[in-house]
């Protein structure tokens, strides 16, 4: 066994090894080829922002920025965090490049790491990667049931099947501080029944309260009162046309009247995706029977909330790790190797050097090749050309290099042909054709 080095990855984070990049590497393509397709353009933004943006927008009594934020003061003074999510950061650059001044709407998305000091557990990372995106300046629900539509296709043409999409509406600034009030009477009545952490949401942050997935905290959630009911006529008529256009999409959504999602931003239309496949090993005590894949939701206030106009904006955000672990488990990943067409073998020094350079025409040429410039033998180098099933192998000896020649060995047969070194790739393309 190899001894354990002092050093591993920091705790809650992972290495993302060359057999798992295929399917990260699927997960891009499949979500850049969508993006395109549905009018969304690419936007980068810095990997930490002012930690001040989080507390004003994902919101400063919820558990990411309360708990799980890296803050670090600069040697500047500033004080910086590392991105816990993308939504303020892409709001923020919204509004400093003028694109609220542009015409609307703006649909923009995102993917790369995030970092959030949780506790680490299967599917649960403190560095993990997410695909986001948002579109600003469209109010209208029919916009909130297509991105409902395509993170439901992404995830179908990523091989799954069995999805469950919960939706609700969490009410706007009208209607919620009612709805609140009703259920902190609710919960004060029975808060005997909650756990510490939901005493204190009470106060702080009550619809929290409708999230925790504690027993007894459920127990209690299972006859509050809910938000649906409380609605004012805006956000019910939002609401029931977003359902109208999801039965439309022929969508399998369910109506989840205590999804509330953990931020603070959200107005209106909330919604998760599931794959009823669990990333957690099924011995796991805890196991929950699901496992979260996608979360979004409808941030009228946000951008109003940063300093600048009123906004209206929905998106959502889809967890790449834990699609990359049910796609493992389901074996849906192909392998991505470039199979190699030619074997470029080489005896001595001059050869390697030249080789090199040959190596660079193949590449332009758009022919796949192989070599192994650390083997200086030749049968070593033949028998991993036959072991790699390419159909010929390139050779160039000190004397090819003289005469400025090179050798095409066909696999098969072991036939030989001297061809000029110039004119290697044409011999090769030719050969490969034929
Ligand atoms: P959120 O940004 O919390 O709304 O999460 C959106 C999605 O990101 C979730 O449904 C998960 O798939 C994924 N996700 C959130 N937090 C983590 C984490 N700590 N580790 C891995 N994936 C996460």
């Amino acid at each position: 066994m190899t001894k354990k080095l002092k050093f591993q990855t920091p705790r809650g984070m992972h290495d993302i090894l060359p057999e798992d990049q295929p399917a990260y590497l699927k997960i891009a393509k499949t979500a850049e080829e969508m993006m395109g397709f549905y009018g969304f353009q690419r936007i980068d933004t810095p990997l930490v922002e002012d930690a001040e943006l989080y507390e004003k927008a994902t919101g400063a009594s919820t558990d990411i920025v309360e708990k799980q934020m890296y803050t670090f003061k600069t040697k500047g003074g500033d004080m910086l965090a590392l991105r816990p999510e993308f939504t303020p950061g892409i709001a923020r650059a919204y509004f400093e490049h003028g694109m609220v001044d542009r015409p609307q709407p703006i649909k923009l998305w995102t993917s790369g790491p995030l970092f959030r000091h949780e506790s680490p557990q299967a599917g649960r990372y403190r560095q993990f990667h997410q695909l986001d995106l948002e579109v600003f300046g469209e109010e209208s629900a029919a916009i909130d049931a297509q991105l409902i539509q395509i993170a439901h296709a992404l995830l179908s043409d990523l091989k799954f099947s069995h999805l469950i999409i919960e939706v609700n509406s969490i009410g706007d600034s009208q209607c919620r501080p009612y709805y609140k009030k009703t259920l902190v009477n609710y919960l004060r009545a029975r808060q005997q029944s909650l756990c510490a952490d939901c005493k204190r949401r009470l106060r702080a942050n009550p619809l929290r309260v409708l999230d925790c997935k504690e027993e007894k905290c459920q127990r209690v959630r299972s006859q509050a009162p809910q938000m649906v009911d409380h609605l004012c006529e805006e956000c019910k008529n939002h609401f029931k046309q977003l359902l109208e256009f999801l039965d439309e999409a022929d969508l399998p959504y369910h109506l989840d009247p205590y999804l509330v999602r953990g931020l603070d931003y959200y107005t209106k239309t909330v919604f998760e995706i599931f794959s009823d496949k669990t990333v957690k090993a099924p011995e796991a005590e805890d196991a929950p029977s699901r496992t979260a894949l996608v979360g979004g939701g409808r941030y009228d206030n946000l951008l109003k909330q940063l300093g600048g106009k009123e906004v209206p904006a929905v998106g959502w955000a889809a967890g790449i790790e834990r699609i990359v672990e049910l796609m493992k488990a389901g074996g849906v990943i192909s392998e991505h190797q470039v199979q190699p067409k030619v074997f470029l073998a080489q005896l001595g020094d001059l050869p390697k050097k030249k080789s090199i350079k040959l190596a660079e025409e193949f590449r332009k040429a758009k022919i796949p090749i192989a070599d192994s410039l650390g083997r200086d033998s030749l049968r070593a180098q033949l028998a991993r050309a036959d072991k790699l099933g390419v159909p010929l192998t390139l050779i160039l000896g000190q004397r090819e290099v003289l005469d400025n020649t090179i050798v095409i060995r066909k696999m098969d047969t072991g036939e030989q042909e001297t061809v000029a070194l110039g004119r290697a790739v044409e011999e090769v393309k030719q050969r490969l054709k034929g």
